[in-house]
């Protein structure tokens, strides 16, 4: 099976072309390693960094800003969402903060400071 895929990891913007052949993947269109690197990732287990807000309870309508500190599985993105839906935390809350840990192999931190 074959799948175009652009490169996101610098702005050249490759055009890569993946043939997957069960477990091996052969890539080209890449001008670099890392473009090799995105292809493979992306058909074997894409990973995304979620970025998204996480409501401070003692201060009212706060929300502060999270991310995850790597990528984590897409498939597995919707129950990451859902468990950052659940999630308060108490002010004060300091930049790069640990508001959940262990999230599918990333930490969920905090990317602001809530005095
Ligand atoms: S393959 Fe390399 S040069 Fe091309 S977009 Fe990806 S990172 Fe950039």
């Amino acid at each position: 099976m074959e799948k175009k895929l652009i490169c996101i990891i610098c702005p050249r913007g490759c055009e890569l072309t993946a043939d997957i052949n069960g477990e091996s993947v052969s890539v080209s269109g890449n001008a670099c390693k890392r473009g090799m690197e995105y292809a493979m990732s992306e058909c074997i287990n894409p990973l995304r960094t979620v970025t998204s807000v996480v409501r401070v309870a003692n201060r009212n309508d706060t929300m502060v800003s999270v991310k995850t500190t790597c990528g984590v599985p897409k498939a597995k993105i919707a129950e990451i969402m859902s468990a950052i839906r659940e999630k308060t935390v108490e002010a004060p809350v300091r930049e790069g903060q640990v508001i959940i840990e262990d999230l599918f192999g990333a930490s969920l931190i905090a990317t602001k400071n809530i005095p």
